[in-house]
């Protein structure tokens, strides 16, 4: 399209013509926006997307990921229909190897949960492979699992027909056209800058593909993700190969295979990958390739063609290279831009963007139009992001890992093995010699457990009981009947400050915070929906001053949501000071004796009662004391300036042995929280899930004059009877049995939810979990009472107890007293 025509307004840009571009182009017309432009620097797909092996494959690791890939299915299966222009769509299916037990146990794990949101899978023997599949080597396996309804597509066309479908809505396509910068006003996106001028806009969305960091720069939001090389060979034509064949995916080869004309595609996972264009990718890239290393990709493609032996006799007619790009936590990056109004962001799509494609433009596109996510797909929200995740070397680093991942055992507790050490709390090396056992969160280096004395701090995975499960079971007991301690530093914690400080709070947060000083409150944020945005503390330091605290990674969210949330007419400003304070959690019945011998503060019930804040000081250290729990146990929090806080930590430990003190990890502080059916945002609940449905409505002042977001949303499904889904606790009968998460709860044999969180609950003696029960005509306290339950794990169901009430402590006696 010429350059002249270029508009100096439109309602909505998007930036990028990948598949993801012209999804959210084609979907926000489809939704009836009028004046939409898309803006592509070169041409339309000419980015990752044209080289795309087309797999269409629908399981997932998450029901949203899920959803986003049977909605794309559909769509690529339709869009001729509409536009005139082939996907090349074909409903092979799908079949993925298991070459060991643990794998097909995970499998089996991921398939039962898979058919909970309606994908059609059986599990099938090596013959079966062998006979949907003849070329295929199947000696090697233990099972095979099929998903009929699966399919391939040319992502190519894919682009074009959403593209053709969008301008046939009245999209205005320009290519040759860069985006140079993002305009704004107040940090509200007002247009976009391009090599032929300005346009002015109402929304700006981003779908830059590999383009992320560098765009991201541009508009000053924090976009990590690296580009890697990305392989597939195509082989001469060979016969007897056909279109209907199924996809292959060969996880233990870390290969996948399907057919392409006659000829084999076999792609390639391989565990070491290989980050490209690090230092900026080439200005004039457009349908280009990347030469490839055959040396380092040799032993893989040994390896992959053993499982399809006929290649190792044909000739390869094509090795291809392309790059995709790769984020920190293999999740996509999209949604609203943290700290920015009317601008979104849908890029780094980890070799998935194609079977995702369809559904995250649908996505966007609602989101865009409602100002509310349409589902809960908080694991790829670009708000989980923090800065430190964008640090180059860090993201390169990462990429290494991030590609093969998609294809390597999902452990429970899987961790990260390359760009660790990003951040360390003063007493880390305290805690590694206590023997901490470290994991993961935003960069933060967290105890998760603490190996005995000879034992190695590292972990063994395991689908059953892991090597730390004595450890935790000793750090779980140890709060609950003596005092265990946990380093909690990596904790967000924000300064809310300014005479409209407490008005602010009070519109965002469910509970009231016009409290007295010293008060803690327990709180959430809430979405118009009435879903539920954050869960966190909230306590008043002075008249016009508050402490924020919530858990690491909802950092950036957190923060975004006040800051956003502050009327132009209000004097209020956030500070973060996480790296100031150093947290140190005491928990259990012997914290206040413990904490008596090292403060001459009054620790009694009276002096200092639940959910309230102290000064206090520990030899020549001060501290900030908050009462409150995450364990269903008596307990404080201790806030302390990081310079201080090896003294104190000195003193605790010192003191310590007098009361059975313990260090515990962060895999306690999960079990011993699920034991009491304290619920952790982005686990049990999330913006899908309302207050009410979550069983956290005793936090909401009802009648605050200012009322909070989400109180009206609230109001109407308080007063349309009972709830439709609630959050409930379930304790397995028999006591070996390991849940992870996403077990289908069914009810009298029918599914009727799946898991959330759980773990081993070791006071009950049992495995525990939460999860939503749904029920059309209501989930009251009969129909959980009344049912028969059990929790299903692979090939296997287990009877559990059912309960709206915590099993653990209901009455909450113990943290009170
Ligand atoms: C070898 C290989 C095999 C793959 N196989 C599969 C598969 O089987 N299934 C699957 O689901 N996925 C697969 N993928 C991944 C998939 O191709 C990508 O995830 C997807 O194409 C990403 O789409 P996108 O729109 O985000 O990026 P892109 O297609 O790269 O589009 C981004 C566009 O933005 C444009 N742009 C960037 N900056 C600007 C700017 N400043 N101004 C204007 N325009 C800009 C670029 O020119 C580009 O066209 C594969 C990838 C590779 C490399």
């Amino acid at each position: 399209m010429a350059n002249k025509e270029l508009p100096t307004h439109a309602r909505a840009i998007v930036v990028g013509g990948g598949v993801i571009g012209c999804s959210t182009a084609y979907h926000l017309a489809k939704l009836g926006w009028d004046d939409v432009v898309l803006l592509e620097r070169k041409q339309v797909s000419s980015g990752t997307t044209w080289h795309a092996a087309g797999l269409i494959t629908t399981l997932r690791d998450t029901e949203a990921q899920t959803r986003l890939a049977q909605y794309s299915l559909q769509l690529y299966s339709d869009l001729e229909a509409e536009t005139g222009q082939a996907t090349g769509f074909i409903n092979c299916g799908s079949v993925q190897m298991a070459m060991s037990d643990d794998k097909a146990e995970e499998m089996r794990r991921g398939c039962a949960m898979a058919r909970t949101f309606g994908v059609d899978n059986q599990e099938i023997s090596p013959a079966e492979v062998k006979h949907l599949f003849p070329l295929a080597y199947v000696d090697d396996l233990v099972a095979g699992f099929h998903f009929p309804d699966d399919g391939r597509v040319n992502p190519a066309d894919v682009a074009q027909a959403l593209a053709k479908g969008a301008r046939q809505r009245g999209v205005k396509i320009f290519e040759n056209t860069a985006v140079t910068d993002v305009l704004y006003e107040n940090n509200r996106a007002v247009g976009v800058r391009t090599d032929q001028g300005d346009i002015a806009a109402e929304v700006v969305v981003l779908c830059p593909g590999m383009w992320g960091r560098e765009v991201g720069l541009m508009a000053g939001v924090d976009i990590p993700l690296q580009a890697a090389e990305h392989y597939y060979l195509i082989s001469e034509p060979i016969e007897g190969v056909h279109n209907q064949l199924p996809i292959l995916r060969d996880p233990g080869r870390g290969t996948y295979a399907r057919e392409e004309a006659g000829k084999i595609m076999l792609g390639f996972f391989e565990p070491v990958a290989a980050p490209w264009a690090v230092d900026g990718i080439p200005t004039n890239f457009c349908f280009d390739e990347i030469q490839p290393d055959w040396e380092r990709m040799e032993p893989h493609i040994e390896l992959g063609m053993q499982r399809l032996p006929i290649l190792l006799e044909t000739g390869i007619r094509q090795f291809f290279c392309g790059p995709e790009s790769f984020t920190p936590d293999h999740n996509y990056l999209m949604g609203r831009a943290p700290f920015k109004e009317n601008l979104f962001v849908a890029c780094g799509f980890n070799s998935l963007g194609i079977l995702s494609g369809g559904g995250a433009g649908s996505v966007m596109a609602q989101w865009i139009t409602d100002g509310v996510q349409p589902m809960d797909i908080w694991d790829v929200d670009l708000r989980r992001i923090q800065p430190s995740q964008n640090n180059k070397s860090f993201i390169v680093d990462r990429t290494v890992e991030s590609l093969g991942i998609a294809y390597q055992m999902h452990w429970p507790n899987r961790q990260w093995e390359t760009a660790r050490n990003v951040k360390k709390s003063v007493l880390h090396d305290r805690l590694a010699a206590a023997g901490a056992c470290f994991g993961e969160s935003v960069g933060w280096e967290r105890p998760n457990w603490y190996a005995s004395p000879g034992q190695t701090p590292e972990y063994e995975y395991d689908f059953g009981r892991q090597n730390w499960f004595e450890n935790n079971r000793e750090e779980h007991l140890a709060v609950r009947n003596a005092v265990g301690v946990f380093e909690q530093s990596s904790f967000a914690k924000v300064l809310v400050q300014g005479p409209d400080a407490e008005r602010v709070l009070n519109r965002v947060a469910t509970a009231d915070v016009s409290v007295p000083v010293g008060k803690v409150v327990y709180t959430q944020f809430l979405n118009i929906r009435g879903g539920v945005e954050a869960d966190l503390t909230i306590t008043r330091l002075s008249d016009d001053r508050y402490l924020v605290v919530t858990a690491a990674f909802t950092q950036t969210h957190v923060s975004a949501w006040i800051s956003e949330n502050i009327p132009p007419d209000a004097f209020c400003i956030l500070t973060d000071v996480t790296g100031a304070y150093a947290m140190l959690n005491v928990q259990g019945p012997n914290s206040r004796s413990l904490l008596s011998a090292i403060s001459s503060a009054d620790f009694a019930n009276e002096a200092f009662p639940f959910g309230t804040m102290q000064n206090i000081e520990i030899g020549y250290q001060s501290a900030m004391a908050v009462r409150i729990s995450y364990t269903g146990e008596l307990g404080y929090e201790l806030y302390i300036p990081t310079e201080m806080a090896l003294p104190v930590y000195d003193q605790l430990i010192a003191a310590g042995s007098a009361f059975d003190l313990k260090h515990c990890g962060y895999h306690a502080l999960n079990s011993l929280r699920i034991e009491k059916a304290y619920r952790e945002w982005a686990h049990d609940m999330g913006p899908r899930e309302t207050l009410l449905e979550a069983g956290l409505g005793f936090t909401a002042a009802w009648d605050k004059p200012d009322g909070f977001i989400g109180r009206e949303a609230l109001l109407k499904q308080r007063d349309a009877g009972p709830l439709k889904s609630r959050l409930v606790q379930f304790l397995l009968g028999d006591p070996e049995p390991i849940l992870t998460h996403n077990e289908p709860i069914l009810r009298n044999g029918e599914r009727v939810g799946y898991t959330l969180s759980s773990g081993y609950a070791h006071t009950l003696g049992a495995c525990a979990a939460m999860g939503y029960v749904n029920n059309d005509t209501g989930v009251t306290a009969e129909f959980i009472n009344t049912g028969e339950f059990q929790l299903e794990q692979a090939d296997r169901t287990y009877s559990a107890q059912a309960s709206l009430k915590p099993l653990y402590d209901p009455t909450s006696i113990r943290t009170r007293s």
